[in-house]
């Protein structure tokens, strides 16, 4: 137990699996009120579980106007104003860009940075100041891996964000950082729209190519977003925080 979020409320987007999931439960120990959001209200329970402390969920689409506006009104009736916000809901589906299909296309632009775009205008009057809003991107963002392409871009212009918006949003005091992960095991890997059972070869394959050889794990992303959330990381705004075993460095 810590107390680097003593008294903080923390809003994490997709906070029932994976990445969202550690966070939460660090936040959690950290002294911080955990609001998290996914898209199924068993997952949403089930984390919340998890999580314990007085964390709380909210079925919520980050990819769908009237649920973001919603979201954050809702939150502030409940619990009251946020000093973090984790936008860290994302989808990827992998493939090549010759049968990449508009649908497909279009979820990942939606979820990824449409609605983290207007997940942050609409947090931003119930964001106390000095609040750190911390987007999750991806090495995808620095990187050109193969059949990533809208991934990637998406993650690109989350990137982009996070710059433009640190100047947006300092006058109210408010600093907006990303964490740029790379390879990590979650359950994103039997999403990417390949075969069942595939993400296993794809997994093995990502920790043979990782310097460090092996994937990263969400405990070690949580731990950034945990020092880009906190007073520890108070001279720092828009960056984007490789964690990735040096895996674009080397
Ligand atoms: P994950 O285990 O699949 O978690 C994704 C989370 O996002 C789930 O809780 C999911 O909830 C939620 N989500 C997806 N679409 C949503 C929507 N429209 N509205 C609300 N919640 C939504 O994957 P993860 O690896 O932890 O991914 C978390 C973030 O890290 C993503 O932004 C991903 O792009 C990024 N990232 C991951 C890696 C990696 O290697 N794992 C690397 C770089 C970046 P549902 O249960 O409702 O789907």
């Amino acid at each position: 137990m810590g107390n680097k979020l003593a008294g903080k409320v923390a809003v994490i987007t997709g906070g029932n699996s994976g990445i969202g999931l550690a966070t939460a439960k660090l936040f959690q120990t950290e002294g911080a009120t955990v609001v998290i959001t996914g898209r199924r209200q068993e997952a949403v329970n089930s984390a919340v579980k998890e999580i314990e402390g007085s964390s709380i969920g909210f079925v919520s689409d980050a990819g769908n106007m009237t649920d973001i506006q919603a979201l954050y009104e809702n939150i502030h009736t409940k619990i009251g104003k946020i000093d973090v916000l984790f936008l860290n809901a994302g989808v990827a589906t992998f493939g090549p860009f010759t049968s990449m299909d508009e649908a497909t296309f279009d979820q990942m632009v939606n979820v990824n940075f449409k609605g983290l775009f207007f997940n942050v205008q609409k947090a931003l009057p119930y964001l106390n100041e000095g609040a750190s809003v911390v987007f999750n991107s991806s090495i995808a963002d620095q990187k050109g891996f193969p059949a990533t392409n809208v991934y990637a871009a998406t993650k690109a212009a989350v990137r982009s964000l996070a710059r433009t918006l640190a100047g947006e949003l300092f006058e109210h005091k408010i600093r907006v950082n990303s964490i740029a992960p790379g390879p990590i095991d979650t359950p994103i890997f039997d999403k990417l729209g390949f075969p069942e059972g595939a993400s296993g070869e794809i997994k093995e394959g990502f920790a043979k190519e990782n310097p460090m050889k092996r994937m990263g794990t969400s405990e070690e992303i949580a731990k950034a977003a945990l020092f880009l959330a906190s007073d520890d990381s108070s001279y720092i705004m828009g960056i984007d925080l490789t964690v990735d075993g040096g895996m674009t460095q080397l």
